[in-house]
């Protein structure tokens, strides 16, 4: 995948839970069609950490029957990284498990911005993230 595509309501929610989980890192889920996003599912982050993330078992599990229920696929996965990097960390790459695009949400001058990232076999590449304005229907 080389494009996703979401719109701005999609990032606003990313960005008001990451915000509300500050100083924290937090993440969720990405769900939709075909390489369009049509819902944000935010998780609690298990770790509690300003520096990493690990999803609650329970709430991805409750997520992903969620996500199959409404005959939706998993797209993304989302995290913040308060304090940086703008992109996937290490430790990001080394624990990518899906076949999804990774959303990083960061802050620079004191603005929530958002990259995507598709990670393979230990290596990363960029994934355009299309922000629409109008709310996307399915
Ligand atoms: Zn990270």
């Amino acid at each position: 995948m080389r494009t996703l595509y979401l719109t701005n309501e999609h990032v606003q929610q990313m960005i008001a839970h990451v915000d509300s989980q500050l100083p924290l890192e937090a993440c969720g889920l990405l769900a939709g069609r075909g390489s369009s996003v049509e819902s944000v599912l935010v998780v609690t982050n298990q770790a509690q950490s300003p520096v990493r993330y690990v999803m609650d078992p329970i709430e991805q599990l409750h997520a992903f029957e969620w996500i199959e229920s409404q005959g939706l696929d998993l797209l993304g996965i989302f995290h913040s990284h308060p304090m940086g990097p703008e992109m996937v960390s290490p430790t990001d790459i080394a624990e990518a498990a899906y076949d999804v695009v990774y959303v990083i949400v960061f802050r620079t001058d004191g603005k929530w911005r958002t990259r995507g990232f598709w990670i393979e076999d230990g290596s990363y590449e960029e994934v355009a993230l299309q922000i629409s304005q109008t709310s996307n229907q399915a």
